[in-house]
């Protein structure tokens, strides 16, 4: 009997992991249309100044149209994306479009409007291409370089080969802002905001939550915020989602904030009629 359970047990997980697989196999071949196809849209996440005024900063979200399951989040295909190879070439499509976009923006209104992009380190590749590129297609926009803030991970820096670090210095140096992104959950290295020119740290939002329960997230938060200034790094908190968040982070003189209580991620039209056009904008209106 128990040899038979065991076959059993052993038949039910095999059959989970090959349907894991074929989905996986499935997703993936699905990725390649999209990515021929472009079924690809960015969202824009408003960033929003301490008085609640939009600071004429977003954050550029990728969204994938799927033709049968609809809009899809990044959180259910970038890991695929990475580890199939395809983030390369999505993200040669993240950057043609947030660069369009952004040059549209600053060619209709003479004012930058500074974009976040995304990047997954395994876009960065060994020779110098990626750092070419975002130089190159924003110089053939007459986009000023100011108007685009690459956020990477802690992960991204931990490894900080050469390449990578060249990439990143020669960015900065060219004029593109470089952030780094979920800031306080990776493998900190807190050397590399010495060594790189580093113009902004975005702390994760799992601290934010934290703020109004635990007071040994207020601590950190300030102990990040002060060293960020005595660095001449600007410090914007994710994921805001209420008015005692907002405080708190008003009086610990955090610089930006980005989350649900202002705004979420909308599509590009939308972001630009109601942060962009005619800015300055309506506003969610602070209180106390
Ligand atoms: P992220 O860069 O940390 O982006 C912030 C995420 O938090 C976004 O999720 C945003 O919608 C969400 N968010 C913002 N405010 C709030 C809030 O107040 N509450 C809550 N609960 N969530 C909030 P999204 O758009 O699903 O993106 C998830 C992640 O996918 C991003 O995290 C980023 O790591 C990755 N990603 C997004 N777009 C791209 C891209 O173009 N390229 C790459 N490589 N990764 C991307
Ligand atoms: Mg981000
Ligand atoms: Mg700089
Ligand atoms: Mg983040």
């Amino acid at each position: 009997l128990s040899k038979n359970k065991g076959r059993n047990r052993y038949e039910f997980f095999s059959y989970l992991m090959e349907d894991e697989a074929l989905e996986k196999r499935r997703l993936i071949e699905d990725l390649r249309i999209a990515i021929r196809e472009e079924q690809f849209e960015l969202y824009y996440q408003p960033i929003f100044s301490l008085d609640g005024q939009c600071a004429a900063k977003a954050e550029a979200l990728i969204r994938w149209n799927h033709p049968k399951r609809g809009l899809v989040s990044p959180g259910e295909f970038i890991e695929v994306a990475e580890s199939s190879g395809l983030i390369g070439l999505i993200g040669d499509w993240v950057r043609k479009q947030a660069i369009s976009d952004a040059a549209t923006w600053y060619e209709k209104t003479g004012h930058v409007v500074q974009i976040s992009v995304n990047t997954s380190p395994l876009q960065i590749d060994q020779g110098g291409n990626w750092a070419n590129a975002w130089i190159e297609q924003t110089a053939a926009k007459d986009l000023p370089p100011q108007a685009i803030l690459l956020e990477v991970t802690e992960n991204t820096l931990m490894d900080l080969s050469s390449p990578i670090q060249e990439q990143i210095e020669r960015l900065s140096q060219h004029g593109i802002n470089i952030a780094i992104d979920d800031f306080g959950v990776g493998y900190s290295s807190l050397a590399y905001l010495q060594k790189l020119d580093i113009d902004v740290l975005k702390i994760d939002r799992s601290f934010i939550q934290d703020l109004q329960t635990n007071e040994s997230s207020v601590a950190l938060i300030r102990a990040i915020i002060t060293m960020a200034h005595n660095l001449e790094v600007l410090v914007v908190a994710e994921g805001v989602e209420t008015e005692v968040q907002q405080q708190l982070l008003q009086q610990l003189a955090c610089d930006y904030l980005q989350g649900f209580l202002f705004a979420k991620p909308m599509p590009a039209q939308a972001f630009y009629e109601s942060y962009v056009e005619g800015a300055p904008v309506k506003t969610k209106r602070i209180s106390g």
